[in-house]
């Protein structure tokens, strides 16, 4: 991508312009975010809205690693996302 940023001649506009060059392929969609999956409403997967870990066994990890744990790519069902916040975003939001 080539990105230009310039001010106009009064120096108080910046003109921001982007080209895109080249584009990889994207990657599969995540499964756990895909909406047409089917989810058991039974079981809840707490997600931390802000940044995007889950509650694993008492413990927040990332999304790579909350799929191996729970085995989420050998299910044909996935738990249904219960968003919520972890203590480590919650703590950054309200020393804000
Ligand atoms: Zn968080």
């Amino acid at each position: 991508m080539d990105i230009q940023i310039t001010a106009d001649r009064t120096g108080r506009v910046v003109l921001f312009s982007a080209r895109l060059r080249s584009e990889e392929p994207r990657s599969e969609p995540q499964p756990l975010f895909d909406p047409s999956v089917p989810r058991d409403d039974a079981d809840f997967l707490p997600m931390c809205a802000w940044c995007d870990r889950f509650l694993v066994d008492g413990e927040w990890v990332e999304v790579e690693e909350a799929a191996e744990r729970l085995e989420l790519f050998r299910r044909s069902v996935l738990p249904t996302l219960d968003h919520g916040i972890c203590p480590r975003c919650g703590g950054t939001l309200l020393s804000a």
